[in-house]
């Protein structure tokens, strides 16, 4: 990584112990990523930005806030980055995916708290992520317990704009919606000096919609057999598309695209075409978190899709294009996004559809539901989905872990009895 130190001294970050971590995610990457075998050439742009992980983005960061633009973090797939770069602002997603993190978490937070909330709180706290420094503004939400009690903690250190996410999806929650998509944008106008006009906003919708289309072509990519791209990878792609300059993801995503087109044509694949074919569902896997990928890959299984925040549940469903004024692209936003099916919703029937269409699609040999620790949400929905998998006749399988490498193992021998359950 080239020298980003007075950078990181600038933002007032704990060198010492961010040092740590830089030594540790190169080694981790090259474990996990470069030992790979036939990796698509597309990928050297994702291994760059991981390579400069704290470097170049965070710089692109600092030098819009120079010219007098602003930054918001944010920590769910129900925020919509729309309305944030329609002011002239960037949105950058802020999950914490390192167990290097947790315990600055842990300082503050209960054990029994998810890794992911823990991780991110710790980010902030031990002040070792250049990203978390930047960001003007954090933008939470209402999803989950853990992170409604987190933004109160943050909010001490941070400016914090909580949007309310109705919990059931009724005309009037996608009305309530609708609301919650207006306040942010008088906060993210009032924060950024800009004002929203309906052809700020139609041109950032399109360039959004364009970075899912892209990211449903890098999916789509993988429901050939011999499949063009190992599960690892997508899920790298994804992770990066939360922080990403969109216009930028987007063109790399095709490109790769182009490449996975040309290797589906001539049948080659990273796996054997006989491979078991593996959907993951369940919690998100912010970046670091490759523990589950590796597992499964490296125990001669390909993940073909994720029913997942860093997965379907991104980028499926555009948002309507033909709305002209605000008010209408406000409806379009609304109606979009209150499409995708979090645990947090009450009763949460179409993220079952999703995974059984999914299942169809991706031709999935089994299931694995991924639980991180201490989500009680997932936990709890995975009784529901187990139980339509089961009658679907589609093996799964359920694990709840969290950032640490301690059940590796054990995880690695039941992933290797449910491959051979499956019997491929
Ligand atoms: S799992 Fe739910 S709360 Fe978490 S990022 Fe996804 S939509 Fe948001
Ligand atoms: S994984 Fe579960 S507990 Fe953790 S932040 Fe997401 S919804 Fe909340």
């Amino acid at each position: 990584m080239a020298d980003y130190r007075q950078m990181w001294a600038d933002l007032d970050m704990d060198l010492a112990t961010h040092d740590l971590l830089c030594d540790a995610l190169p080694v981790a990457f090259g474990d996990v990523y470069l030992s790979q075998e036939n990796r698509p050439s597309g990928m050297d742009y994702f291994n760059f930005v991981v390579s400069e992980i704290h470097g170049v983005r965070p710089a692109e960061l600092i030098e819009h806030q120079k010219k007098g633009g602003k930054v918001f973090g944010t920590f769910c797939v129900y925020v919509p980055d729309e309305i944030i770069f329609a002011a002239g602002g960037i949105a950058a997603g802020l999950c914490g995916g390192s167990q290097f993190w947790v315990p600055a978490g842990e300082q503050v937070l209960p054990r029994s708290i998810c890794p992911l909330v823990k991780a991110s709180v710790g980010a902030r706290l031990s002040r070792t992520c250049p990203f978390f420094r930047i960001a003007d503004m954090y933008i939470g939400e209402t999803t989950c317990d853990g992170k409604k009690k987190a933004w109160e903690i943050l909010a001490q250190d941070v400016p914090i704009h909580v949007m309310d996410l109705p919990q059931m999806k009724r005309d009037k929650d996608i009305k309530a919606w609708e609301e919650e998509i207006r306040a942010l944008l008088a906060k993210v106008e009032e924060l950024t000096g800009n004002k929203v006009t309906a052809a700020s906003l139609a041109d950032s919708i399109k360039l959004i919609n364009q970075k899912r289309q892209a990211l449903n072509r890098l999916y789509s990519s993988r429901k050939s057999a011999p499949v063009p791209i190992s599960g690892k990878d997508a899920l790298l792609a994804i992770q990066i598309a939360f922080y990403d300059d969109p216009g930028r993801f987007t063109s790399m995503t095709n490109a790769l695209c182009d490449e996975l087109d040309k290797r589906i044509e001539a049948g080659e694949g990273v796996f054997p075409a006989d491979a078991p074919r593996i959907m993951i569902t369940g919690t998100p896997m912010a970046i670091p978190n490759w523990k589950l990928h590796h597992i499964v890959e490296t125990s001669g299984a390909a993940i073909v899709v994720e029913e997942s925040c860093t997965g379907t549940r991104y980028f499926e469903n555009a948002v309507d294009e033909s709305g002209t004024t605000i008010d209408e692209q406000i409806q379009a936003l609304a109606a979009r996004y209150m499409k995708t099916n979090c645990a947090c919703f009450t009763p949460n029937p179409g993220r079952v559809q999703d995974i059984l269409r999914l299942a169809e699609e991706y031709r999935v040999d089994g299931v694995i539901d991924y639980n991180l620790q201490f989500c009680g949400l997932y936990s709890t929905e995975s009784y529901l989905v187990q139980q339509a998998l089961k009658e679907a006749n589609i093996p799964v399988l359920h694990i709840e872990t969290d950032y640490s490498e301690q059940d590796g193992e054990q995880i690695k021998t039941r992933i290797e009895a449910f491959l051979e359950l499956i019997g491929k």
